[in-house]
């Protein structure tokens, strides 16, 4: 078992909190991405998953045992930095075999592993070539095998794809999944570009100044963002929001912006009188001369079979995403629709989801 459970984790530099009271758990096998802008505390929570970072308090337990004051290497982990270092003057076998040469593994045994997981990377053919001659993909893999070999209970990942251009991120955000899906080890990924997260996680944190703000699969993170920021965080365009003033309470279902009646899904807690903001994904606005909430067209981002339309309303600025072929003129007046079911609406002082 390679469960990894975090509690009440807390990193302080100094008057400095780089992270405070982290709790959540990684099940066994699971691939988990902490999500969060730059100087949001992932690379420290990683590092004190590590044990290159002892925590301020709080305790991490790998596979049930606390190990939160063990060194580095009495833990049974793989820290991949950055996935292309490789050896240029080795062949492929040998820079995959490294580390257990390094461990002193008997040659036998290396040979054996060193082969089992070529052939789990689909690239035992090139064990005898010089890895100065691989195409990137397979320097990659490579690269992967080497990170593998050991077989540690888990493997701990900081934003390794980092430095590679957009194309040969794509193949490997994929391999990289494609490779948890055989193996089945349990890693902890950190990067700070939502697509990679989205892509590959079977959880997500995100994090913002060293809070987890959100805990869950993506699809819970994209449709019932918990805060704000997440909302915001989150999707390309991101999350719009309408302000609106009003006393929400238990039951509610309904809010009213700029005189429009706007269906939202039932508040099972009370608001009170407060400032809120609506919450709304683009893909959920539909044009609709029938409504009553209104704007004028701002401009339109043409994406093939979707087109990204900013309309200006009495409250700031709404971006729809609609098929491609509806007509759209700049500084035409047009009505939107929201779905409903699938808005959120957010205290504004707070940050945080009404649920
Ligand atoms: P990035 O993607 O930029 O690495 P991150 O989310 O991984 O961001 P961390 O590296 O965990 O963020 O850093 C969190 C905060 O803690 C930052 O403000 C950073 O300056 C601070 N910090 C990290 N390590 C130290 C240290 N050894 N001493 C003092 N402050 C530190």
């Amino acid at each position: 078992m390679a469960e990894i459970r975090v509690e009440q984790l807390r990193k302080a530099f100094g008057d400095f909190i780089a992270v405070q009271n982290s709790n959540f758990v990684v099940e066994d096998g699971e691939f988990f991405v902490m999500l969060g802008p730059s100087g949001c505390g992932k690379t420290t929570t990683l590092r004190m998953i590590a044990g290159l970072e002892l925590p301020t308090s709080g305790r991490i337990l790998l596979g049930g045992e606390d190990v939160s004051q063990k060194r580095a290497r009495e833990r049974d982990i793989a820290f991949v930095f950055q996935l292309f270092a490789l050896y240029p003057h080795m062949n492929v076998r040998r820079n995959i075999g490294f580390p257990l040469l390094a461990q002193g593994m008997p040659k036998a045994e290396i040979r054996a592993r060193v082969e089992e997981v070529a052939r789990l990377l689909r690239i035992d053919h090139l064990l005898d070539k010089p890895v100065s001659g691989l195409a990137g993909g397979d320097r990659q893999r490579v690269a992967l095998g080497r990170a593998i070999v050991r077989r540690p209970k888990c493997f701990l990942m900081d934003e390794p794809l980092g430095t590679l251009d957009a194309e040969f991120r794509d193949l490997m955000v994929h391999e990289l999944r494609e490779l948890h899906n055989r193996i089945h080890a349990t890693t902890v990924y950190v990067t700070h570009d939502q697509h990679e997260a989205m892509a590959m996680a079977d959880k997500i944190a995100v994090m913002n100044h060293g809070v987890i703000e959100q805990f869950g699969t993506p699809q819970e993170i994209y449709d019932r963002p918990a805060t704000m920021f997440v909302a915001d965080f989150i999707g390309s365009p991101p999350m719009n929001f309408l302000k609106f003033g009003a006393t929400l309470a238990r039951g509610d279902r309904k809010v009213g912006v700029q005189g429009a009646e706007i269906v939202i899904p039932e508040l099972h807690e009370d608001g009170g009188e407060a400032e809120y903001a609506l919450g709304i994904r683009p893909e959920h606005i539909r044009f609709d001369d029938g409504s009553k909430l209104r704007g004028a067209v701002y401009g339109a981002e043409y994406l093939g079979t979707t087109q990204v339309v900013a309309v200006e309303t009495a409250d700031g600025m709404l971006k729809a995403r609609i098929p491609a072929d509806v007509p759209v003129k700049v500084g035409e007046q047009v009505g939107l629709s929201l779905n409903g079911p699938r808005l959120s609406v957010f205290d504004k002082a707070s940050g945080r989801a009404l649920r």
